[in-house]
């Protein structure tokens, strides 16, 4: 069953022509990220672009370090998390996806509509 979907999937991927690109440049700590978004046509290249719903990330909420990176991990063997962690803090800052559709990515923020940057906690690795 599954390798039934997964290959009418790919036969839907063949068949459709990519013609328009476009290029997104996420700056995520010092580091810039460049994604390539495809589509037959503008609308699609739009819609596409409009997954990656979050704005460029410069500093670490927590200590203001601009060392960042991406960080994804599965957690529990079947949760799917894609974060920026910071390097000098170890703080991180989880993308959340819509109920809508799961392909769309925005970064967690609190009550306060700022980047939900959460501490380092040791407790939480340990069990
Ligand atoms: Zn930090």
């Amino acid at each position: 069953m599954k390798c039934a979907k997964k290959l009418e999937r790919k036969k839907k991927q063949n068949l459709k022509t990519n013609n328009m690109q476009k290029t997104i440049k996420k700056k995520i700590g010092r580091e810039t990220h460049t994604f390539i978004i495809e589509g037959e046509n503008l609308y699609e290249v739009v819609m596409e672009s409009q997954k990656l719903s979050f704005n460029d990330v410069e500093k670490c909420g927590s200590c203001g370090s601009d060392n960042l990176i991406l960080n994804a991990r599965l957690a529990q063997k079947k949760y799917k998390y894609v974060e920026i962690k910071c390097v000098a803090c170890r703080a991180s800052v989880v993308f959340g996806s819509t109920q809508e559709n799961p392909d769309v990515f925005y970064l967690r923020k609190n009550d306060n509509k700022q980047l939900a940057w959460q501490a380092f906690n040791p407790a939480e690795i340990n069990g």
